[in-house]
């Protein structure tokens, strides 16, 4: 492949759950590029057989006789555990096998030209996004290097960095990562020019996933991410599934047979179905007709609008449902959102578009980009921006403004999570805290990153720890123990911690990439819920944790004034008694309630006072 002169364009590339799509500035406009077989957006599928390797609509068109080797959905397991709960159900319903690689990294398994094969979901995306890449190529005519790639709001440090070695396996120079909502908010904000400041709902029902977003975007392009909900298990997959059920139901009723144990029946009748689905879309009626699907006996139904919409119904009313959550945690009525963004293949539906506009009381929804390629067009605006290729004042200028959607800090004494960077802070951002040491002459301190809502560290999310040490020896609190923290998260979403000990400088960091530990999107939200369920018990937890804390401090203080302080023998060794038994109630493990701690703390006082002023 030749080299571009003048450098080759950098391309915007939305890695999909099902689809991908690419784009590129060209010819002064972004231009969405076809694939080989003249299609705009290409199946995120990889099929091996006996003799080749299949990407993209290759691959998909031959599931149907090949479902064990070909590969979809690996979106839905980068960058995550094998043993995470949302892998192990995903697993189950995948036609392929998939398995624990080492580091309990999920791996798929294949037979290829007759051998078995196992790939990491990193190799899998990287064959999609490679493919994504020569088309590219193919279309501008000389080498690709350098992409902006988008995620999921919602994916966590792991899931990016392995989409970011995905990249680097095919090839590609990431230059930045962006979110999918983002990419949209771009896609429009370019192409219409909102003037002044705008609330932007991005409602992204994809082919398995269901994302929704609310953004708000100013006048000179500044992006920020208010609050995203969403589904990861409902899409267009739902919707075909439906469909599936409906036809094994009546194919029982009319020739008292089950289909839905035949796989291969089962991958033609869903492959039909999608097909009669997109009918649906501008017909109100469809019929999915199967020459000898089992048993030398054909198919054919006749579905109508009505039926389908009868048949999604709940699934339709769940979008309403974290539309309404997504508001809710943004902190706004549906009367403050300015624009509504459709993206996503199934926001085509009729449905989908007339439930969201009743819910918006009857509002213009913006769909004058086709919704399966916004991501990829946002994409492409982004990376000839970050490339220079782009005069427009307006795309220049254009800054972005992510979210973290969890707080990030570092447990402290008595188990209590010590915030650093709180949740909803726009990325990239950096944070220090300067921490001391809390025991006498410790040399060294054990730092634990977590994510999380919760007043206690241990119930939050442990993301990695880390140990400094070569702190000088010193008291408590002095000076020459301060440990300076800073939190650092990149513009991809990354986030590195690193413990600078002030007095001598030495530093130690962490990079939050590729741990041991990961966060889904349902997770998140589960954290979120649980910090607000367990509201009570937490500050509960707070301000005992603080008591004991209140408590320790006071005897520390205490141990040194009678070091420094003359008094009375007797005096001493009431005060020492005192302190004594405190410190074994405290170690004892008995410590219950609050005022209890109080109780001891005023004794002691009490103890104190009356030895110092005699
Ligand atoms: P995406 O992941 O955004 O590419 O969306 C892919 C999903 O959109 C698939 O489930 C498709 O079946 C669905 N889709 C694409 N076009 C249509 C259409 N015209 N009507 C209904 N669903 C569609």
């Amino acid at each position: 492949m030749a080299s571009c002169e003048g450098g080759a364009p950098a391309i915007g590339i939305d890695l999909g759950t099902t689809y991908s799509c690419v784009a590129v500035w060209k010819n002064n406009r972004i231009e969405i590029i076809p694939n080989d077989q003249g299609n705009r957006t290409t199946p995120s599928c990889v099929a091996f057989t006996d003799s080749q390797r299949l990407v993209g609509d290759g691959a998909k068109n031959q599931i149907a006789r090949n479902p064990a080797n070909t590969i979809f959905n690996a979106k839905r397991l980068i960058g995550r555990r094998f043993s995470d709960v949302m892998v192990q159900e995903d697993v189950k319903l995948m036609p392929f096998r998939a398995i624990e690689g080492p580091g309990d990294m999920p791996k798929v398994v294949v037979t290829h030209k007759g051998h078995e094969r196992q790939f990491s979901t990193e190799e899998i995306s990287s064959m999609v996004l490679a493919k994504m890449k020569e088309i590219a190529e193919a279309y501008i005519g000389c080498t690709v290097k350098n992409a902006v790639i988008t995620v999921p709001a919602y994916f966590n440090d792991c899931q990016r960095q392995a989409t970011k070695d995905a990249a680097t396996i095919a090839g590609l120079n990431v230059v930045r990562m962006i979110n999918e909502p983002t990419a949209a908010a771009i896609a429009y904000g370019v192409d219409n020019r909102f003037g002044g400041k705008k609330n932007v709902l991005i409602f992204d029902l994809g082919g398995g996933t269901f994302d929704v977003s609310l953004l708000t975007i100013d006048g000179v392009g500044k992006f920020e991410v208010k609050a995203v909900a969403g589904d990861t298990h409902l899409g267009g997959e739902n919707f075909d599934n439906r469909m599936v059920n409906y036809c094994v139901d009546d194919f029982k009723k009319k020739w008292n047979k089950d289909l839905s144990g035949n796989q291969r029946a089962l991958g033609r009748l869903k492959v039909a179905c999608e097909k009669a689905k997109r009918i649906l879309s501008y017909d109100t009626q469809v019929s999915v007709e199967l020459d000898v699907l089992l048993d030398g006996i054909d198919f054919s139904l006749k579905i109508t609008r009505a039926k389908f919409e009868e048949l999604n119904k709940s699934f339709f009313e769940e979008c309403i449902k974290q539309l309404e959550t997504c508001l809710v945690d943004a902190n706004m009525y549906k009367g403050d959102v300015d624009e509504v963004i459709l993206v996503g293949g199934s926001t085509r539906i009729q449905k989908v578009q007339s439930m969201l506009q009743e819910f918006f009381d009857g509002k213009e929804l913006r769909k004058s980009i086709n919704p399966d390629e916004a991501v990829a067009y946002g994409a492409a605006v982004m990376a000839s921006n970050l490339c220079c290729q782009l005069t427009t004042k307006m795309i220049k200028d254009l800054m972005l403004l992510d979210v973290t959607p969890l707080s990030l800090g570092r447990g402290v004494r008595g188990e209590r999570m010590s915030v650093v960077i709180r949740r909803n802070t726009p990325i990239p951002t950096k944070k220090t805290k300067n921490y001391y040491i809390t025991e006498d002459n410790k040399t060294y301190s054990n730092i634990k990153v977590y994510q999380g809502e919760r007043t206690r560290s241990t119930d939050n999310f442990l993301l990695g720890s880390f140990t400094i040490s070569g702190i000088p020896p010193a008291p408590k609190g002095s000076y020459l123990s301060v440990v300076e923290h800073c939190f650092e998260i990149d513009a991809d979403g990354i986030l590195t911690v690193t413990a600078k000990i002030v007095s001598t400088g030495k530093t130690k960091s962490l990079t939050v990439t590729n741990l041991s530990g990961r966060l889904s999107k349902h997770e998140i939200e589960k954290m979120v819920k649980d910090a607000e369920k367990f509201k009570l018990e937490d500050q509960k937890f707070k301000r005992k944790a603080e008591a004991c804390n209140s408590l320790e401090d006071y005897i520390y203080d205490l141990k040194n004034k009678i070091k420094r302080k003359y008094m009375a023998p007797q005096d001493l060794k009431n005060v020492q008694n005192a302190i004594d038994d405190t410190e074994e109630w405290l170690s004892s493990g008995k410590v219950a309630a609050v005022d209890e701690i109080e109780r001891r703390k005023e004794m002691l006082e009490f103890i104190s006072r009356l030895a110092f002023s005699n």
